[in-house]
């Protein structure tokens, strides 16, 4: 047996690796990725904030200006912590990190993937409640909470990969029948028509999660958690010293403080969502789904098939037939305008006009 095998738990070497593939020369609309680069729309004047970061330097520990900044962004009330972390997933993490060995971790499925990964990696337990109709099943929900009394439940809303948003009442109803701390994961909140960022002085056991990974900054992975201050207290005793880095720290600074830009950009994209919505809703072959983010789920009836022939056509999106009950399922993020009309261009291409 090989040194490695011998060394590494065996729980772990029966994972698969989280899957991201290589990049290829092509349009890229498989990652909920921004078009817009902030960083180049305001090149020179970024490049100028940027240098004077002293590298050698360790980063500010609390990243005060980017707190401030995104509370700024987000309009988050002073009465509510902030932590930050190296994207939302490190944020994922470390309220895993938080819990009892043994505890048990609830989600949805299907959903967020990382939730189960990180459960794993935590030797937590998890189980998923299975949605109908991408919505959640209140009744098995909440049996399932009553019989395995979850530690942490992860909700994200808007779900990924569906894009819908759960309803609100039903996870309300979670929340009451719960001494789990329900954790509400607002990844696409820039996209979305709702939010839990005004319940959330409401209840003690929830927690927001945001990131900008899908408003233009995936590439400086920087998430936050809103929550009660002293619940944030808390979790900052388990945060890695200098999480936040130098160079996300000033770009972050400088970046996040175009507030009208970057609401200006999302609206664009949820026009071009809604444009690229009705295209596929006007194609018979295609089944696609509302969203409130900044992507659209299809169904077709070979979802290999087509994945191939837009790759064929330098076109990537995310092909979800090898996950759990998405047979035939495909997801595309929403670009620029041009990409976008490239895409339905190849729809219509493949399924003739
Ligand atoms: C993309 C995504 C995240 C991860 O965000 P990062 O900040 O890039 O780590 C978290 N939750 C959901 C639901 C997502 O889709």
């Amino acid at each position: 047996m090989s040194f490695a095998k011998n060394w590494i738990r065996k729980d772990i070497q029966s994972l698969n690796a989280y899957h991201v593939p290589e990049p290829i020369e092509c349009l890229k609309l498989d990652a909920m990725e921004s078009p817009f680069s902030p960083n180049q729309d305001f090149e020179k004047e970024f490049l100028q904030h940027l240098s004077k970061v002293d590298i050698n330097r360790y980063p500010e520990p609390s990243a005060r200006e980017v707190i401030k900044s995104l509370r700024s962004l987000m309009n988050i009330d002073e009465n509510h912590g902030v932590l930050l972390g190296n994207g939302s997933d490190e944020l994922i993490q470390l309220i895993a990190l938080a819990c009892n060995e043994g505890d048990t971790i609830l989600s949805f499925s299907p959903s967020f993937v990382m939730y189960e990964m990180i459960a794993k990696f935590s030797r937590l337990n998890y189980i998923d409640s299975p949605l109908i109709d991408f919505d959640i099943d209140l009744e098995n929900t909440l049996q399932l909470i009553k019989e395995t009394q979850p530690k942490l439940i992860f909700i994200a809303y808007p779900n990924n990969p569906t894009g819908n948003l759960f309803d609100k009442n039903k996870i309300k109803a979670i929340i009451e029948s719960t001494d789990a701390l329900v954790v509400i994961d607002e990844a696409y909140y820039a996209y979305s028509r709702d939010s839990f960022l005004d319940d959330l002085s409401n209840y003690e056991n929830i927690l927001l999660l945001r990131t900008v990974s899908k408003i233009g900054f995936a590439g400086a992975r920087l998430g936050l958690m809103i929550g009660a201050s002293e619940l944030i207290e808390e979790f900052n005793k388990i945060r890695l010293p200098y999480n936040i880095n130098s160079l996300t720290q000033s770009a972050a600074t400088f970046l996040l403080e175009k507030k009208e830009y970057l609401l200006e950009k999302a609206k664009e994209i949820i026009k071009e969502r809604e444009r690229v919505y009705q295209y596929l809703l006007n194609r018979s072959e295609v089944d696609v789904y509302p969203s409130d983010a900044n992507f659209l789920l299809l169904k077709v009836a070979d979802a290999n098939h087509l994945f191939q022939f837009l790759i064929d056509n330098n076109i990537l999106i995310k092909n979800l037939s090898n996950a759990k009950n998405l047979d035939n399922f495909l997801r595309v993020t929403i670009g620029y305008e041009n990409e976008n009309d490239a895409f339905m261009r190849a729809l219509d291409q493949y399924y003739g006009e």
